[in-house]
């Protein structure tokens, strides 16, 4: 030990990766009166707060509808139920995202067929997309929807995705489980395509107590169907069934929670920003730190720095042997995965989304980031890579 660390003994207090637990204590009475009134209602599904949420939902966004379901997978699921994506379909996905993005098109035994990425946004490269589409045709499949992700909260290039989709007669749907809440040129999140996901998941930006999620469309017919699918293709009523759906509601406990997070969700976004310019400004000498183009919001689900192949483990040892909390997203792109790698590629590959897997590593990110912990934060990552 040095003669200065035996006076400045470093803090080594752990830090939590996300903190929900400040944000639980910001509006902790707002939200205990808003789950006791749902206890003294008893209407546990499609309470009076499920649609009330839905209003909540669609006017911060500008959408037409929100419709609210379980998951942010179930959300990816209904939207492609809704469009009939079956066999034989082939629905064009990036490589580097969560599973859940391509295992809702394998659920419904269609083909999901891997996409590049762009190094810098991490986001679909459409360049890709185009040499994705002749692939799929040459197998017999019929090009039918892309799935865009709006990965570590970054909007992707909607405009560019919308033209390829435009010309090719693709559906498009944007998965936002990350990205709900951002904005690209001017535009929220939630109204960049047809169909909008997004996931409630605790740790996502826009977290509710539990499992929840959302598709924001513009389209009415589409609203409709979805409101069906999510309660057995119900009809004129519940035991008039004119599809095949699923138990996909959003239960009325997670609507009353979510309607008291929504109003400081902008906030809350305000201060994850604040939070990822200083962590860019103390770290970008030493690491790749996130690229956010001009006209772009994003609301950092994620803070993910890029170093050389090989270095991220010692960094992640030397960081938890301080407290500090790090993870890796994704260790591996999708067409890595045991349950994936029989789903074809864009032609050339996805070699950015194999590299940047290797050089990932995300940083604790969250709205309740205050500057001395998130000084301890940047001291201990240039330190471990100086070392
Ligand atoms: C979290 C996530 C999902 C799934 O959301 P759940 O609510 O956990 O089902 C889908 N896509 C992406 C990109 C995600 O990050």
């Amino acid at each position: 030990m040095s003669l200065m660390n035996q006076h400045t003994r470093p803090d080594t207090t752990p830090i939590p990766f996300i903190d929900v637990a400040s944000q639980r204590r910001r509006i902790a009475s707002q939200i205990d009166a808003a789950v006791a009134r749902v206890m003294n209602h008893c209407l546990f599904v499609m309470g009076p707060e499920v649609a009330a949420f839905e209003k909540d939902l669609a006017a911060f966004c500008g959408a037409k509808h929100a419709i609210s379901c379980a998951s942010g997978t179930d959300a990816l699921l209904l939207v492609l139920m809704a469009r009939g994506i079956g066999p034989g379909d082939a629905v064009f996905c990036p490589a580097f995202t969560f599973c859940a993005t391509a295992e809702v098109v394998a659920l419904l035994g269609a083909t999901p067929v891997f996409v590049d990425i762009d190094a810098t946004t991490f986001n679909i490269d459409v360049a890709s997309l185009k040499r994705a589409i002749p692939v799929a045709k040459q197998k017999g499949l019929n090009p039918k929807a892309v799935m865009p992700v709006d990965l570590f909260g970054l909007p992707a290039d909607h405009d560019a995705v919308t033209a390829v989709a435009a010309a090719e007669g693709l559906f498009v749907l944007d998965d936002a489980a990350q990205g709900f809440g951002g904005v690209y040129k001017g535009r929220k999140v939630g109204t960049l395509a047809p169909a909008t996901a997004t996931s409630f998941f605790p740790a996502k930006p826009l977290g509710c107590f539990g499992d929840g999620g959302a598709v924001m469309t513009d389209d009415d017919e589409l609203a409709d169907i979805l409101r069906s699918l999510r309660v057995h293709g119900q009809g004129a009523d519940r035991y008039d069934n004119v599809r095949i759906g699923i138990t996909g509601r959003l239960d009325t406990i997670q609507a009353a929670i979510l309607i008291e997070k929504l109003k400081i969700f902008s906030d809350e976004i305000a201060a994850r920003n604040a939070v990822a310019r200083r962590y860019s400004a103390g770290l970008k000498d030493v690491a790749t730190v996130p690229q956010v183009p001009e006209g772009y919001t994003s609301v950092w689900a994620q803070y993910v720095i890029r170093l050389q192949p090989g270095r991220r483990d010692k960094l992640a040892t030397d960081l938890k042997a301080q407290g500090i909390p790090t993870a890796i997203y994704y260790p591996r792109p999708l067409n890595k995965l045991a349950a994936y790698t029989q789903f074809p590629l864009a032609d050339r590959g996805v070699p950015v989304s194999e590299k940047l897997s290797e050089e990932v590593i995300a940083l604790p990110m969250h709205a309740y980031l205050d500057a001395p912990v998130q000084d301890r934060v940047i001291d201990a990552v240039k330190h471990a890579l100086s070392a």
